[in-house]
């Protein structure tokens, strides 16, 4: 064995999203892009706001090359965590410190150095599950161990608060918290926030030890119905992780950040693991263009009505055509019950009429199906006879 056997694994079993996004990339090569409705990737089709262009050609004929192209400090360029710093106080008002403020390839690296900051081998994460794959390779790869607690599926998969309190023990050392959530469409509110708030509170006075919360918010700004917590108030031990991918449709620039509650245990240890991990991982300094862009559009969001709009019209369609969803109200995805127990099955029938699914089994659950409704409206009604076909296919028309 030349190489990590691990990494080799990692590398050539691609993730099964991946998969059916490159058998998808494969079939609009032989028919044509507007014939198959691909719903596997969280790839936002709502184009970035178009300002972000104006920014970006100013910044070019504006800023010196050697800066605008240049390193920046490793957690991010002063200016830049100034901004998100007064933006996290003016938004949430709540007093953030640029000092605590790294920022980060998108929400991806900033998963993968906060559990390599915090954790052990000896330790504990905690995901809710369904959750985003890569939880796992990150908290795998930091050499804690991955604890899944199940949502509660006949509460539109809202946490089971009596499993989660049944998983904590002496070696948790973080939970990972996603709402708005990837693959559910499910949220939080406040109340929910603050039963676990109390949970995790009782927990730690219990085993005389911090846990803290790795509020993983990519998506935080796709919200339909209700209104989001923010964590840090309600929560001392929490980190909070963000990406510019969804809300500005810049999930290619990788830009994000990671923001450590000045109110949690060991804050500026912490932050120095986070800076340590970054350094160890290669993920010092995020693209300085991207990062000296956020600073001129901070606050701004691609049109995200789109998604909304997406939203209603799939839910109300699908169930109408007899399928059971829950009922998402927020990020971009639908969470369909798959009618046949074997969710990989019914996502290769669904191929039959060229509609790409993810089955559930990766999220951690079985028996649904994921549909990501960030692609084009025209592509959803477009899809909506193959959905006919497929309900009748299994006898669900009502
Ligand atoms: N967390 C969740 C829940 C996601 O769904 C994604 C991407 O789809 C990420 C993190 C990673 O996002 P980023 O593009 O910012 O790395």
């Amino acid at each position: 064995m030349t190489v990590a056997k691990r990494m080799l694994d990692l590398g050539k079993q691609s993730s099964v999203i991946r998969e059916i996004f490159e058998y998808g990339l494969k079939r609009k090569a032989e028919i044509g892009n507007e014939n198959v409705f691909d719903f596997s990737l969280g790839n936002p089709s709502v184009p970035a706001p178009a300002q972000i262009n104006d920014i970006l050609k100013n910044l070019i004929d504006s800023v010196p090359a050697e800066k605008l192209h240049g390193y920046t400090s490793a957690p991010g360029d002063q200016n830049v965590r100034n901004a998100v710093a007064d933006y996290i106080q003016k938004t949430f008002d709540f007093a953030a410190t640029p000092e605590l403020i790294y920022m980060t390839c998108g929400a991806a690296a900033g998963l993968a150095v906060c559990l390599n900051g915090l954790t052990t081998k000896e330790d504990e994460v905690i995901v809710f599950a369904p959750f985003f794959p890569e939880y796992r390779v990150f908290v795998e790869h930091s050499g804690s161990k991955l604890v899944i607690v199940p949502c509660d599926e006949n509460n539109n998969f809202q946490p089971d608060f009596v499993s989660l309190e049944q998983a904590i023990n002496a070696k948790t050392k973080a939970i990972i918290v996603n709402s708005p959530n990837n693959p559910t469409g499910t949220c939080y509110d406040e109340n929910t926030i603050q039963k676990l708030a109390e949970i995790l509170n009782q927990k730690q006075k219990e085993l005389q030890k911090p846990i803290y919360i790795l509020s993983d918010g990519p998506y935080r700004e796709l919200v339909y119905d209700i209104k989001l917590p923010y964590l840090p108030h309600h929560y001392d031990n929490t980190i909070i992780i963000y990406s510019y991918s969804k809300s500005l449709s810049l999930a290619g620039a990788r830009i994000g950040y990671v923001f450590v509650s000045p109110l949690a245990k060991n804050a500026n240890d912490i932050f120095a693991a986070i800076c340590g991990a970054g350094r160890s991982l290669g993920y010092v300094c995020a693209p300085s263009l991207f990062q000296f862009l956020i600073k001129e559009c901070i606050g701004l969001t691609a049109d995200l009505s789109i998604y909304k709009r997406n939203r209603d019209l799939l839910y109300n369609s699908l169930t109408n055509l007899g399928f059971t969803a829950i009922y998402p109200s927020g990020a971009f995805y639908l969470f369909v019950k798959s009618p046949l127990q074997d969710a990989n099955k019914f996502c290769e029938h669904a191929k039959k009429y060229e509609i790409l699914l993810v089955p559930s089994d990766s999220f951690g659950c079985t028996g649904f199906v994921r549909i990501a409704y960030c692609v084009s409206t025209e592509q959803i009604i477009k899809s909506l006879p193959a959905f006919e076909q497929l309900a009748k296919d299994f006898d669900l028309l009502p």
